[in-house]
Protein backbone atom coordinates (compact mmCIF):
# COMPACT_ATOMS: atom_id res chain seq x y z
CA UNK A 1 0.00 0.00 0.00
CA UNK A 2 2.44 2.62 0.92
CA UNK A 3 5.10 2.70 -1.94
CA UNK A 4 2.41 3.22 -4.41
CA UNK A 5 0.80 5.92 -1.96
CA UNK A 6 4.16 7.36 -1.52
CA UNK A 7 5.14 7.32 -4.92
CA UNK A 8 1.27 9.35 -6.07
CA UNK A 9 2.35 12.00 -2.89
CA UNK A 10 5.69 12.33 -3.91
CA UNK A 11 4.30 13.47 -7.53
CA UNK A 12 1.76 15.84 -5.77
CA UNK A 13 3.99 17.32 -3.53
CA UNK A 14 6.15 18.32 -6.27
CA UNK A 15 3.57 20.03 -8.32
CA UNK A 16 2.37 23.38 -7.84
CA UNK A 17 -1.21 24.31 -8.88
CA UNK A 18 -3.11 21.28 -8.89
CA UNK A 19 -6.12 20.71 -11.53
CA UNK A 20 -8.94 18.68 -10.97
CA UNK A 21 -7.76 16.18 -13.70
CA UNK A 22 -4.44 15.68 -11.30
CA UNK A 23 -6.63 15.27 -8.07
CA UNK A 24 -8.46 12.37 -10.03
CA UNK A 25 -5.45 10.39 -11.01
CA UNK A 26 -4.03 10.52 -7.84
CA UNK A 27 -7.37 9.05 -6.51
CA UNK A 28 -7.43 6.54 -8.64
CA UNK A 29 -4.22 5.60 -7.30
CA UNK A 30 -5.28 6.10 -3.73
CA UNK A 31 -8.39 3.85 -4.65
CA UNK A 32 -6.26 0.73 -5.71
CA UNK A 33 -3.83 0.95 -2.80
CA UNK A 34 -6.82 0.58 -0.94
CA UNK A 35 -8.18 -2.03 -2.54
CA UNK A 36 -4.98 -3.94 -2.55
CA UNK A 37 -5.01 -3.62 1.32
CA UNK A 38 -8.19 -5.79 1.22
CA UNK A 39 -10.22 -2.36 2.00
CA UNK A 40 -13.79 -3.82 0.54
CA UNK A 41 -15.26 -2.07 -2.83
CA UNK A 42 -17.76 -0.34 -1.05
CA UNK A 43 -15.45 1.05 1.46
CA UNK A 44 -12.77 1.87 -0.83
CA UNK A 45 -15.61 4.01 -2.84
CA UNK A 46 -16.92 6.18 -0.37
CA UNK A 47 -13.64 7.44 1.26
CA UNK A 48 -12.83 8.05 -2.42
CA UNK A 49 -15.92 10.19 -2.85
CA UNK A 50 -15.52 12.02 0.00
CA UNK A 51 -12.18 12.96 -0.62
CA UNK A 52 -12.44 13.85 -3.63
CA UNK A 53 -15.38 16.76 -3.07
CA UNK A 54 -13.05 17.98 -0.62
CA UNK A 55 -9.69 17.51 -2.68
CA UNK A 56 -11.46 19.49 -5.93
CA UNK A 57 -13.28 22.31 -3.46
CA UNK A 58 -12.05 25.93 -4.56
CA UNK A 59 -9.96 26.27 -1.12
CA UNK A 60 -7.80 23.49 -2.13
CA UNK A 61 -6.73 23.97 -6.02
CA UNK A 62 -6.59 28.25 -4.80
CA UNK A 63 -3.93 27.38 -2.11
CA UNK A 64 -0.45 27.76 -2.97
CA UNK A 65 0.24 24.36 -1.37
CA UNK A 66 -2.16 21.99 -3.20
CA UNK A 67 -0.38 18.95 -3.53
CA UNK A 68 -0.09 19.10 0.74
CA UNK A 69 -3.74 19.91 1.20
CA UNK A 70 -4.82 17.07 -0.70
CA UNK A 71 -2.77 14.75 1.29
CA UNK A 72 -4.16 16.10 4.18
CA UNK A 73 -7.62 15.59 2.94
CA UNK A 74 -6.58 11.94 2.36
CA UNK A 75 -4.81 11.49 5.78
CA UNK A 76 -7.76 12.64 7.85
CA UNK A 77 -10.46 11.30 6.10
CA UNK A 78 -8.68 7.86 6.82
CA UNK A 79 -8.20 9.17 10.57
CA UNK A 80 -11.90 9.54 9.99
CA UNK A 81 -12.76 5.89 8.91
CA UNK A 82 -10.01 4.72 11.93
CA UNK A 83 -11.44 6.21 15.04
CA UNK A 84 -14.05 4.32 16.74
CA UNK A 85 -16.50 5.82 18.99
CA UNK A 86 -15.13 6.70 22.51
CA UNK A 87 -12.11 6.42 24.02
CA UNK A 88 -10.22 3.37 23.00
CA UNK A 89 -8.21 2.88 26.11
CA UNK A 90 -10.73 3.09 28.76
CA UNK A 91 -11.92 -0.02 29.31
CA UNK A 92 -15.13 -0.70 31.10
CA UNK A 93 -14.47 -1.83 34.58
CA UNK A 94 -16.90 0.02 36.89
CA UNK A 95 -18.89 -2.57 39.06
CA UNK A 96 -15.86 -4.59 40.60
CA UNK A 97 -14.95 -7.22 40.16
CA UNK A 98 -15.26 -6.44 36.43
CA UNK A 99 -14.23 -9.35 33.66
CA UNK A 100 -12.45 -9.05 31.19
CA UNK A 101 -12.60 -11.85 28.29
CA UNK A 102 -9.30 -12.17 26.08
CA UNK A 103 -10.25 -14.06 23.14
CA UNK A 104 -8.18 -14.60 19.58
CA UNK A 105 -6.41 -17.19 17.59
CA UNK A 106 -3.36 -19.12 18.68
CA UNK A 107 0.07 -17.32 18.64
CA UNK A 108 -1.64 -13.97 17.97
CA UNK A 109 -0.46 -12.29 21.27
CA UNK A 110 -3.38 -12.95 23.73
CA UNK A 111 -1.20 -14.15 26.83
CA UNK A 112 1.17 -11.20 26.48
CA UNK A 113 -1.47 -8.93 26.11
CA UNK A 114 -3.22 -10.21 29.03
CA UNK A 115 -0.29 -9.26 30.91
CA UNK A 116 0.45 -5.99 29.08
CA UNK A 117 -3.12 -4.93 30.20
CA UNK A 118 -3.14 -6.21 33.63
CA UNK A 119 -0.14 -4.21 34.10
CA UNK A 120 -1.27 -0.93 32.76
CA UNK A 121 -4.69 -1.13 34.95
CA UNK A 122 -2.31 -1.49 37.90
CA UNK A 123 -0.07 1.11 37.04
CA UNK A 124 -2.37 3.62 35.21
CA UNK A 125 -5.28 3.08 37.54
CA UNK A 126 -4.27 1.34 40.40
CA UNK A 127 -6.63 -1.23 39.82
CA UNK A 128 -6.03 -4.63 41.51
CA UNK A 129 -6.19 -7.40 39.10
CA UNK A 130 -6.31 -11.21 39.19
CA UNK A 131 -5.24 -13.21 35.69
CA UNK A 132 -6.42 -16.74 34.63
CA UNK A 133 -5.49 -19.00 32.36
CA UNK A 134 -8.06 -20.71 30.40
CA UNK A 135 -5.80 -22.55 27.78
CA UNK A 136 -5.92 -25.98 29.17
CA UNK A 137 -4.84 -27.53 25.94
CA UNK A 138 -1.36 -26.32 26.39
CA UNK A 139 0.10 -26.63 30.68
CA UNK A 140 2.96 -24.64 29.58
CA UNK A 141 0.17 -21.91 28.38
CA UNK A 142 -0.36 -21.76 32.14
CA UNK A 143 2.30 -21.36 33.25
CA UNK A 144 3.58 -18.49 30.82
CA UNK A 145 0.74 -16.42 32.33
CA UNK A 146 1.79 -17.30 36.15
CA UNK A 147 5.30 -16.35 35.14
CA UNK A 148 4.37 -12.77 33.60
CA UNK A 149 2.17 -12.27 36.35
CA UNK A 150 5.42 -12.54 38.76
CA UNK A 151 7.17 -10.61 36.72
CA UNK A 152 4.54 -7.42 36.54
CA UNK A 153 3.26 -8.06 40.18
CA UNK A 154 -0.25 -9.20 39.34
CA UNK A 155 -1.95 -12.01 40.74
CA UNK A 156 -2.78 -15.00 38.94
CA UNK A 157 -5.14 -17.70 39.41
CA UNK A 158 -3.45 -20.66 41.47
CA UNK A 159 -3.14 -23.74 38.62
CA UNK A 160 -5.71 -26.82 39.21
CA UNK A 161 -4.70 -30.11 37.14
CA UNK A 162 -7.72 -31.18 35.24
CA UNK A 163 -9.80 -28.55 35.57
CA UNK A 164 -11.89 -27.38 32.30
CA UNK A 165 -12.14 -24.00 31.01
CA UNK A 166 -15.65 -23.38 32.13
CA UNK A 167 -14.56 -23.95 35.83
CA UNK A 168 -11.58 -21.87 35.76
CA UNK A 169 -13.52 -19.00 34.98
CA UNK A 170 -16.25 -19.70 37.80
CA UNK A 171 -13.59 -20.46 40.05
CA UNK A 172 -11.71 -17.01 38.94
CA UNK A 173 -15.39 -15.38 39.70
CA UNK A 174 -15.46 -16.51 42.84
CA UNK A 175 -11.92 -15.94 43.48
CA UNK A 176 -12.14 -12.08 42.30
CA UNK A 177 -14.73 -11.11 44.38
CA UNK A 178 -13.97 -13.17 47.51
CA UNK A 179 -10.23 -11.13 47.37
CA UNK A 180 -11.73 -8.00 46.89
CA UNK A 181 -10.04 -7.46 43.35
CA UNK A 182 -11.57 -4.66 40.96
CA UNK A 183 -10.84 -6.74 37.52
CA UNK A 184 -10.08 -10.32 36.45
CA UNK A 185 -8.76 -11.24 33.45
CA UNK A 186 -9.74 -14.43 31.17
CA UNK A 187 -7.10 -15.77 28.82
CA UNK A 188 -8.74 -18.46 26.76
CA UNK A 189 -7.00 -20.86 24.53
CA UNK A 190 -6.69 -20.25 20.38
CA UNK A 191 -6.40 -22.67 17.82
CA UNK A 192 -4.47 -21.74 14.58
CA UNK A 193 -7.85 -21.57 13.02
CA UNK A 194 -11.55 -21.22 13.86
CA UNK A 195 -13.51 -24.24 14.67
CA UNK A 196 -16.64 -25.01 16.05
CA UNK A 197 -14.45 -26.72 19.19
CA UNK A 198 -13.23 -22.93 19.53
CA UNK A 199 -16.03 -21.10 18.92
CA UNK A 200 -18.22 -23.21 21.72
CA UNK A 201 -15.38 -22.77 24.33
CA UNK A 202 -15.51 -19.56 24.38
CA UNK A 203 -18.87 -18.99 23.96
CA UNK A 204 -19.47 -20.84 27.06
CA UNK A 205 -16.64 -19.19 29.00
CA UNK A 206 -18.57 -15.93 28.27
CA UNK A 207 -22.19 -16.85 29.34
CA UNK A 208 -20.68 -17.92 32.67
CA UNK A 209 -18.44 -14.44 32.97
CA UNK A 210 -20.98 -12.11 31.42
CA UNK A 211 -17.77 -10.08 30.00
CA UNK A 212 -17.68 -6.01 30.66
CA UNK A 213 -15.43 -6.60 27.80
CA UNK A 214 -14.56 -8.90 25.22
CA UNK A 215 -11.52 -7.98 23.40
CA UNK A 216 -10.44 -9.93 20.18
CA UNK A 217 -6.65 -10.05 19.60
CA UNK A 218 -5.15 -10.76 16.25
CA UNK A 219 -1.77 -10.81 14.99
CA UNK A 220 -1.53 -7.17 12.62
CA UNK A 221 0.90 -8.46 10.02
CA UNK A 222 -1.99 -10.45 9.00
CA UNK A 223 -4.36 -8.55 6.86
CA UNK A 224 -7.02 -9.47 5.69
CA UNK A 225 -7.04 -13.50 7.69
CA UNK A 226 -7.36 -10.99 10.68
CA UNK A 227 -10.63 -9.08 8.96
CA UNK A 228 -12.33 -12.49 9.01
CA UNK A 229 -11.30 -14.15 12.04
CA UNK A 230 -12.36 -10.74 13.64
CA UNK A 231 -15.98 -11.06 11.66
CA UNK A 232 -16.25 -14.77 13.01
CA UNK A 233 -15.31 -13.72 16.41
CA UNK A 234 -17.43 -10.59 16.49
CA UNK A 235 -20.64 -12.87 14.86
CA UNK A 236 -20.30 -15.85 17.22
CA UNK A 237 -18.79 -14.56 20.51
CA UNK A 238 -19.37 -10.77 20.05
CA UNK A 239 -16.19 -8.21 20.87
CA UNK A 240 -16.27 -5.11 21.91
CA UNK A 241 -13.13 -3.98 20.54
CA UNK A 242 -9.71 -5.53 18.87
CA UNK A 243 -5.85 -5.55 19.80
CA UNK A 244 -3.78 -5.43 16.93
CA UNK A 245 -0.17 -7.24 18.08
CA UNK A 246 3.05 -7.06 16.27
CA UNK A 247 2.47 -3.24 15.06
CA UNK A 248 5.75 -3.00 15.87
CA UNK A 249 6.73 -4.59 12.23
CA UNK A 250 7.22 -3.78 8.73
CA UNK A 251 3.17 -3.81 8.25
CA UNK A 252 1.94 -0.46 7.66
CA UNK A 253 -1.21 -0.37 9.16
CA UNK A 254 -3.17 -2.03 6.74
CA UNK A 255 -4.95 -4.90 8.74
CA UNK A 256 -6.25 -1.56 11.25
CA UNK A 257 -7.95 0.49 8.00
CA UNK A 258 -9.15 -3.13 6.78
CA UNK A 259 -10.80 -3.92 10.14
CA UNK A 260 -12.54 -0.77 11.21
CA UNK A 261 -14.02 -0.53 7.41
CA UNK A 262 -15.25 -4.23 7.78
CA UNK A 263 -16.16 -4.74 10.90
CA UNK A 264 -16.86 -1.44 12.45
CA UNK A 265 -15.01 -2.50 15.61
CA UNK A 266 -12.86 -0.08 17.47
CA UNK A 267 -9.58 -1.18 17.50
CA UNK A 268 -8.63 -0.43 21.38
CA UNK A 269 -5.33 -0.83 21.67
CA UNK A 270 -2.15 -1.83 19.49
CA UNK A 271 0.63 -3.76 20.87
CA UNK A 272 4.35 -2.85 19.94
CA UNK A 273 6.49 -5.23 20.75
CA UNK A 274 6.88 -8.63 23.40
CA UNK A 275 8.26 -6.19 26.47
CA UNK A 276 5.04 -5.90 29.43
CA UNK A 277 4.98 -1.83 28.35
CA UNK A 278 5.39 -2.22 24.21
CA UNK A 279 1.42 -1.49 24.73
CA UNK A 280 -0.36 1.72 23.59
CA UNK A 281 -3.77 2.62 23.07
CA UNK A 282 -4.88 2.92 19.21
CA UNK A 283 -4.03 6.47 18.33
CA UNK A 284 -6.16 6.41 14.36
CA UNK A 285 -3.20 9.46 13.56
CA UNK A 286 -0.59 7.51 13.84
CA UNK A 287 -1.68 4.43 11.85
CA UNK A 288 -3.04 6.76 9.26
CA UNK A 289 0.30 7.93 9.46
CA UNK A 290 1.82 4.74 8.64
CA UNK A 291 -0.59 3.75 5.84
CA UNK A 292 0.29 6.97 3.93
CA UNK A 293 3.87 5.76 4.61
CA UNK A 294 5.05 8.92 5.84
CA UNK A 295 5.06 8.85 9.85
CA UNK A 296 2.95 11.27 11.08
CA UNK A 297 4.43 14.26 7.90
CA UNK A 298 1.26 15.59 8.01
CA UNK A 299 1.55 17.04 11.39
CA UNK A 300 5.04 18.06 10.64
CA UNK A 301 4.44 20.09 7.37
CA UNK A 302 1.98 22.20 9.28
CA UNK A 303 4.07 22.05 12.57
CA UNK A 304 6.41 23.55 10.12
CA UNK A 305 4.35 26.20 8.31
CA UNK A 306 3.17 27.67 11.66
CA UNK A 307 6.53 28.12 12.88
CA UNK A 308 8.76 29.14 9.81
CA UNK A 309 7.01 32.00 8.34
CA UNK A 310 7.18 31.68 4.34
CA UNK A 311 9.44 35.45 4.46
CA UNK A 312 11.30 34.11 6.79
CA UNK A 313 12.28 30.79 4.81
CA UNK A 314 12.47 33.10 1.70
CA UNK A 315 15.38 34.99 2.91
CA UNK A 316 17.31 31.96 4.13
CA UNK A 317 16.73 30.05 0.75
CA UNK A 318 18.02 33.04 -0.96
CA UNK A 319 21.23 33.38 0.97
CA UNK A 320 22.25 29.33 1.30
CA UNK A 321 21.69 29.63 -2.64
CA UNK A 322 24.75 32.21 -2.15
CA UNK A 323 26.87 29.91 0.06
CA UNK A 324 26.24 31.82 3.20
CA UNK A 325 25.01 30.02 6.21
CA UNK A 326 26.61 31.68 9.62
CA UNK A 327 25.70 31.13 13.03
CA UNK A 328 22.78 33.36 13.17
CA UNK A 329 21.23 30.95 10.48
CA UNK A 330 21.95 27.99 12.61
CA UNK A 331 20.84 29.67 15.31
CA UNK A 332 17.24 30.19 14.10
CA UNK A 333 17.33 26.51 13.01
CA UNK A 334 18.09 25.39 16.50
CA UNK A 335 15.53 27.47 17.71
CA UNK A 336 13.22 26.18 15.12
CA UNK A 337 13.44 22.76 16.16
CA UNK A 338 13.10 23.77 19.85
CA UNK A 339 9.45 25.12 18.90
CA UNK A 340 8.67 21.75 16.77
CA UNK A 341 8.91 20.13 20.10
CA UNK A 342 12.89 19.55 20.16
CA UNK A 343 14.20 16.84 18.65
CA UNK A 344 12.58 13.80 20.52
CA UNK A 345 9.05 15.78 18.34
CA UNK A 346 10.67 15.58 15.07
CA UNK A 347 12.08 12.24 15.61
CA UNK A 348 8.91 10.75 16.53
CA UNK A 349 6.92 12.67 13.58
CA UNK A 350 9.16 11.49 11.03
CA UNK A 351 8.72 7.40 9.91
CA UNK A 352 11.98 4.81 11.26
CA UNK A 353 13.17 7.23 13.56
CA UNK A 354 12.56 5.58 16.88
CA UNK A 355 15.66 3.41 16.53
CA UNK A 356 17.71 6.60 15.86
CA UNK A 357 16.53 8.77 18.51
CA UNK A 358 17.16 5.61 21.08
CA UNK A 359 20.95 6.11 20.35
CA UNK A 360 21.09 9.81 20.33
CA UNK A 361 19.37 9.73 23.53
CA UNK A 362 22.44 7.27 24.64
CA UNK A 363 24.59 9.34 23.20
CA UNK A 364 23.49 12.42 25.27
CA UNK A 365 22.02 14.12 22.43
CA UNK A 366 18.74 15.28 24.02
CA UNK A 367 17.07 18.46 23.80
CA UNK A 368 19.41 20.03 26.31
CA UNK A 369 21.65 20.22 23.62
CA UNK A 370 20.13 22.39 21.81
CA UNK A 371 19.75 24.87 24.50
CA UNK A 372 23.12 24.96 25.48
CA UNK A 373 24.31 25.25 21.38
CA UNK A 374 21.76 28.22 21.49
CA UNK A 375 23.55 29.42 24.55
CA UNK A 376 26.69 29.44 22.83
CA UNK A 377 25.46 31.58 20.03
CA UNK A 378 24.26 33.71 22.28
CA UNK A 379 27.78 34.55 23.95
CA UNK A 380 29.28 34.93 20.62
CA UNK A 381 29.85 38.96 19.44
CA UNK A 382 28.00 39.97 15.99
CA UNK A 383 30.73 39.61 14.15
CA UNK A 384 31.56 36.61 15.33
CA UNK A 385 28.18 35.29 14.52
CA UNK A 386 28.21 36.66 10.77
CA UNK A 387 32.09 35.28 10.71
CA UNK A 388 33.00 32.21 12.48
CA UNK A 389 35.90 31.61 11.07
CA UNK A 390 37.23 34.32 13.61
CA UNK A 391 36.67 31.89 16.22
CA UNK A 392 40.55 30.92 17.79
CA UNK A 393 41.80 30.34 20.93
CA UNK A 394 41.28 32.96 22.93
CA UNK A 395 38.09 34.12 21.48
CA UNK A 396 36.90 30.32 21.86
CA UNK A 397 37.33 30.18 25.74
CA UNK A 398 35.63 33.47 25.78
CA UNK A 399 32.80 32.36 24.34
CA UNK A 400 32.82 28.83 25.90
CA UNK A 401 32.80 30.57 29.53
CA UNK A 402 30.16 33.26 28.59
CA UNK A 403 28.06 30.33 27.68
CA UNK A 404 29.11 28.30 31.15
CA UNK A 405 30.32 25.01 28.81
CA UNK A 406 33.29 23.40 27.61
CA UNK A 407 35.02 24.28 24.72
CA UNK A 408 35.28 21.18 23.67
CA UNK A 409 31.18 21.47 22.75
CA UNK A 410 31.99 24.53 21.67
CA UNK A 411 34.49 23.23 19.14
CA UNK A 412 31.44 20.50 18.39
CA UNK A 413 28.86 23.46 17.59
CA UNK A 414 31.54 24.76 15.36
CA UNK A 415 32.21 21.38 13.54
CA UNK A 416 28.69 20.77 12.95
CA UNK A 417 27.89 24.95 11.62
CA UNK A 418 30.91 24.13 9.16
CA UNK A 419 29.37 20.90 7.74
CA UNK A 420 25.77 22.47 7.69
CA UNK A 421 27.62 25.17 5.58
CA UNK A 422 28.89 22.53 3.29
CA UNK A 423 25.97 21.14 2.72
CA UNK A 424 23.90 24.20 1.92
CA UNK A 425 26.49 25.01 -0.40
CA UNK A 426 25.86 21.83 -2.25
CA UNK A 427 21.95 22.32 -2.18
CA UNK A 428 21.85 25.82 -3.60
CA UNK A 429 24.05 24.75 -6.28
CA UNK A 430 21.90 21.40 -7.34
CA UNK A 431 19.52 23.99 -8.68
CA UNK A 432 18.41 27.13 -7.75
CA UNK A 433 15.07 27.15 -5.70
CA UNK A 434 14.36 23.26 -6.76
CA UNK A 435 15.13 20.90 -4.01
CA UNK A 436 16.08 23.50 -1.06
CA UNK A 437 12.67 25.19 -1.73
CA UNK A 438 11.04 21.57 -1.56
CA UNK A 439 12.84 21.47 1.72
CA UNK A 440 11.19 24.68 3.60
CA UNK A 441 7.95 24.26 2.13
P1 LIG B 1 -1.22 -16.45 22.48
O1 LIG B 1 -0.99 -17.83 21.97
O2 LIG B 1 -2.29 -15.75 21.74
O3 LIG B 1 -1.43 -16.40 23.97
O4 LIG B 1 0.11 -15.63 22.15
P2 LIG B 1 1.30 -15.20 23.12
O5 LIG B 1 0.84 -14.10 24.01
O6 LIG B 1 1.87 -16.39 23.78
O7 LIG B 1 2.31 -14.57 22.07
C1 LIG B 1 2.96 -15.31 21.08
C2 LIG B 1 4.29 -14.65 20.77
O8 LIG B 1 4.09 -13.38 20.19
C3 LIG B 1 5.15 -14.43 21.98
O9 LIG B 1 6.47 -14.74 21.67
C4 LIG B 1 5.01 -12.95 22.26
O10 LIG B 1 6.14 -12.41 22.91
C5 LIG B 1 4.84 -12.39 20.88
N1 LIG B 1 4.10 -11.12 20.86
C6 LIG B 1 2.92 -10.82 21.41
N2 LIG B 1 2.54 -9.54 21.18
C7 LIG B 1 3.53 -9.00 20.43
C8 LIG B 1 3.73 -7.69 19.83
O11 LIG B 1 2.93 -6.76 19.93
N3 LIG B 1 4.88 -7.53 19.12
C9 LIG B 1 5.80 -8.54 18.98
N4 LIG B 1 6.89 -8.29 18.27
N5 LIG B 1 5.64 -9.77 19.51
C10 LIG B 1 4.53 -10.01 20.23
MG1 LIG C 1 -1.74 -17.94 25.32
Amino acid sequence: LSDRLSGVFDRLTKQGALSAEDVKTALREVRVALLEADVSLPVAREFIKAVEKQATGAAVTKSVTPGQQVIKIVHDELIGVLQGEGDPGKLKIDNPPAPILMVGLQGSGKTTTTAKLAKRLKDREGKRVLMASLDVNRPAAMEQLAILGQQIGVDTLPIVKGEDPVAIARRAKTQASLGGYDVYMLDTAGRLHIDHELIAQAAAVRDVANPRETLLVVDGLTGQDAVNVAEEFDDKIGVSGVVLTRMDGDGRGGAALSMRAVTGKPIRFVGLGERMDAIEEFHAERIAGRILGMGDIVSLVEKAQQTLEAEQAERMMKRFQKGQFNMNDLKMQLEQMQKMGGMEGMMQMMPGMGKMQKQMAEAGMDDSILRRQIALINSMTKKERANPALLQASRKKRVAAGAGLEVSELNKLIKQHRQMSDMMKKIGKMGKGGALKQMMR
